[in-house]
């Protein structure tokens, strides 16, 4: 690690115990749970989260609902400057934030930096929501009869965010939200939750009357406080697939809409004519750029036909000078997975990888960071000779292993990303516009990438997601938002 005096005070930066933000108000929960915060590189404690009870779950979603009726009632113009100044101010706090980010979720500066643009993209986008509100009418639908179909904001809504990105998630969908007119509560996830934290620091700055956004930490109890609240009209979810399928029953039989994202294996299908040394520089990010802790992650490498032998090389060749380590430096490439308890998931399915027959080709295990001894870093990781029915070519392993399934064509590649449950993305790397329309045409993924590693959509576009990776209808980003949080009512009018 470069051992600045910036970097060492940041690294012993403890940040406290974090508050919960109630009715534009700071407030301390009065749990008596209360977990830790680690930073994953170090393995140091950098602040502490608490479980927050019922009761202050319920005293936000009362003081979103108290501010509803006022800000529904808002001007669409209105409400969309406070997202302005919420936007400039992210800009101002663009580093600072990228820097807590890397500090609790171990992600590299850069990565980080990636993540920061992404949320205020979405912040940016929700300002312009205003005449995707609009409404349209039909006049005389019968002898001076007009009708009209208008949009209206709905009541509360709230999300439920996973680790991995701690600054991003929740801006999917809070910036739309009230835009729309609607209130919100955000709950991060307890793993991670200084980086949402400082986004409502600027929320409070930039003004949003109280109650308007609330934020809550805790985990289980919060959520289930959240999905049975009668109150709640809206819950978007983004983590893994049990969690997602429990959410997306439990806040449906209460009558809620939902969104609910869920995990993903990700295949990677490269054809004999891709351009090599591009298609394996992009892989590099694919498979291993946020320590293989993104959704859309390559997961399982495809290898087409006569390419087989080459690719395997070249990537084994690039996995192994990638430089894992504190993501403060902003030489390295790669950091930390996000826990002890995640790196001993990861490590058990290197483990099955071997029992499997798999063979390991690059041992992440290996890899030291000097600096940080209590970091839970694991080096990239490659298995070739895996078999479709292997453990590793089929579960979300969420960590930087990859697995090479050698195939004879695209056929065949399509077949095995078939067979998974999953449907979050998959990418194929080709010279041929027809390979790659047959690839776009035919694989059920939500996201397709065409010589693109993370074909993660930008905020105009909806993200997508199909299979056990998305559960219901409307989407996050792009048009569909406005759907999911507003309302639509027909008025049929006749003058005498
Ligand atoms: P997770 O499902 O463990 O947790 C997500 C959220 O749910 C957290 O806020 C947590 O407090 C809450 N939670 C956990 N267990 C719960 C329960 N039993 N009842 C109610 N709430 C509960 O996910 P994670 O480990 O934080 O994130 C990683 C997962 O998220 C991976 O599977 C990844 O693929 C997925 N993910 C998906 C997308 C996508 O767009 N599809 C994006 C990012 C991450």
């Amino acid at each position: 690690m470069e051992r600045s005096g910036t970097i060492l005070a940041e690294v012993k930066k403890n940040y406290g115990q974090v508050m919960n933000y109630v009715n534009g108000r700071w407030t301390a929960s009065e749990s008596s749970q209360v977990l830790d915060v680690v930073n994953p590189a170090t393995g140091g404690i950098i602040a502490k989260v608490p479980l927050s009870t019922v009761g202050e779950v319920e005293a936000a979603i009362k003081s979103a609902q108290e501010a509803f009726w006022e800000w529904r009632s808002t001007p669409p113009m209105t409400r969309a400057r406070y997202l302005f100044r919420l936007k400039g101010l992210l800009e101002e706090h663009f580093e600072e934030m990228s820097r807590i980010l890397v500090q609790e979720e171990g992600k590299t500066i850069d990565e980080s930096r990636g993540e920061v643009r992404r949320a205020i993209e979405n912040v940016d986008a929700a300002t312009g929501m205003s005449s995707q509100m609009m409404g349209y009418n039909l006049e005389d639908i019968t002898n001076e009869v007009d009708e009209e179909c208008v949009r209206q904001p709905t009541g509360v809504f709230c999300c439920v965010a996973p680790f991995n990105f701690p600054a991003m998630v929740p801006l999917w969908f809070m910036p739309y939200a009230v835009a729309c007119g609607d209130t919100y509560v955000i709950k991060p996830s307890e793993q991670v939750p200084l980086t949402q934290n400082k986004v409502l620091e600027l929320v409070d700055e930039a003004g949003f009357p109280p109650g308007v956004v609330n934020l809550v930490n805790g985990s289980k109890e919060v959520v289930d406080a959240l999905l049975d609240s009668p109150v709640i009209r809206g819950v978007s979810f983004v983590g893994s697939t049990s969690v997602a399928k429990y959410i997306y029953r439990r806040a449906a039989e209460k009558g809620k809409r939902v969104q609910c994202q869920g995990g993903a294996k990700n295949f990677m299908v490269v054809m004999p004519d891709a351009n090599l040394d591009k298609t394996v520089a992009t892989l590099m990010t694919s498979f291993y750029g946020c320590a293989g802790e993104r959704c859309l992650s390559g997961s399982v490498l495809l290898p087409v036909g006569g390419v087989y032998e080459d690719l395997r090389d070249n990537f084994v060749e690039a996995a192994s000078k990638i430089k894992v380590g504190y993501g403060l430096d902003e030489s390295v490439q790669m950091g930390p997975v996000i826990s002890k308890k995640h790196m001993e998931r990861v490590l058990s399915y290197i483990e099955k990888g071997q029992a499997e027959g798999a063979r390991l080709l690059l041992d992440g295990r290996k890899v030291r960071v000097e600096d940080c001894p209590g970091g839970n870093f694991i080096g990239p990781t490659v298995f070739d000779e895996v078999r479709p029915n292997m453990t590793i070519a089929k579960e979300e392993i969420f960590g930087p292993v990859a697995a090479i399934v050698r195939v004879e064509n695209l056929g065949q590649a399509i077949d095995i990303i078939h067979s998974s449950p999953y449907g979050n993305a998959a990418s194929i790397f080709t010279s041929s516009g027809k390979w790659a329309r047959e690839f776009k045409y035919k694989v059920q993924c939500g996201n397709i990438g065409v010589n693109i590693g993370i074909a993660a959509p930008i905020a105009l576009f909806p993200f997508g997601g199909m299979k056990d990776s998305f559960f219901g209808d409307l989407h996050g980003q792009g048009g569909e938002v406005v759907d999911f949080f507003t309302e639509r009512k027909v008025v049929i009018s006749r003058w005498f």
